[in-house]
């Protein structure tokens, strides 16, 4: 990695965070309606009208590639095909009786004083609230009642439940963010020395601030550290009224774009002690401001609490 001039090693930790995206997940038509009778406590597979396969949890499509299927009751009841534990639970394969196929899911109570094996019959355990949605079937449990001794027929399901149109889904991504030499330096001084500091590109002079390796003019490496200062100049502000996802605070507040003195480009940050109803008539670009620094530095650039006016333009 390419370090640069008077960077020295850096203690912060990474930096955490989150993205999580919550979204409605379409099931389509058969799993749809599969998971709206667990409601009903019924397990419903599909039977294809043209090779009669019988699959389990419903399908859109058959195997033998014909889409015409309908849907069949499946028993409550079954044998374990084969199994395999976590150190959570144990999932099995489960032939339920007059299906094609195997279902996998949860074996939760074993045979009284014995494990599971194949061939073990099973039922399903249900949840007592059934809502709709996999979890409904809490899993398998070991059933002591013979097998059928006649190969079991599905009867064809004629008042099914209307599907589940869409499901509540998320997806979250936990990361650790390094924060670089750049970046490490500046958060660290800022932390250990309520310090701001940017990097001179050596072709054009700009200070840029956060410091960066290039400069985004030149498109050359950056040389020297140099001390910003905590003052600077309101270039432009915004007073935010609307309430939106990821806001550190309630509207109304000031946004500010704030040239530090010293630096050669603008920061963000917020703009305190200004009345917000009366600022659009008086507060002007030009106006000088100070940062406001918390009492307790953790190294980012919300050490600084926010801005406030030290003197307007004239
Ligand atoms: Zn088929
Ligand atoms: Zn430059």
């Amino acid at each position: 990695m390419y370090q640069s001039p008077g960077t020295f090693p850096l203690d912060l930790p990474p930096l955490e965070s989150t993205i999580s995206l919550p979204y409605r997940l379409t099931p389509g038509k058969s799993t749809g309606t599969f998971l709206a009778e667990l409601r009903a406590k019924r397990i419903v597979a599909t039977r294809c009208t043209q090779c009669g396969r019988i699959e389990v949890p419903a399908q859109d499509t058959c195997h033998c590639g014909c889409d015409e299927l309908e849907f069949v009751q499946l028993a409550p009841t079954g044998t374990l095909t084969s199994f395999t534990r976590t150190p959570e639970f144990t999932l099995g394969l489960i032939r339920l009786d007059g299906a094609d196929c195997d279902l996998l899911h949860r074996l939760v109570e074993p045979p009284a004083g014995a494990g599971w094996a194949e061939g073990q019959r099973v039922a399903a355990q249900w949840s007592d609230n059934p809502t709709g949605e996999m979890t409904d079937l809490v899993g398998f449990r070991a059933d002591s009642a013979p097998a059928p001794a006649a190969p079991t027929v599905p009867q064809a399901l004629t008042d099914a439940l209307a599907p589940l149109d869409s499901l509540a889904a998320s997806l979250t991504l936990h990361y650790k963010h390094a924060r670089g030499p750049y970046y490490g330096r500046l958060f660290d001084e800022m932390q250990t020395g309520g310090r701001i500091m940017g990097v001179r590109c050596p072709s054009c002079q700009s200070v840029l601030l956060p410091p960066r390796e290039l400069c985004d003019i030149c498109y050359v490496k950056t040389g020297t550290w140099v001390d910003v200062a905590d003052t600077g100049v309101l270039l432009a502000f915004s007073i935010i009224h609307l309430k939106f996802v990821g806001q550190f605070r309630d509207p109304p507040y000031v946004y500010a774009e704030i040239m530090l003195d010293g630096a050669s480009t603008k920061v963000i940050h917020m703009l305190e002690g200004v009345d917000v109803e009366t600022a659009p008539q008086w507060l002007k670009p030009g106006a000088r401001v100070k940062a406001v620094w918390k009492d307790t530095l953790r190294g980012s650039m919300n050490d600084i609490s926010h801005f406030e006016l030290i003197a307007q333009k004239d």
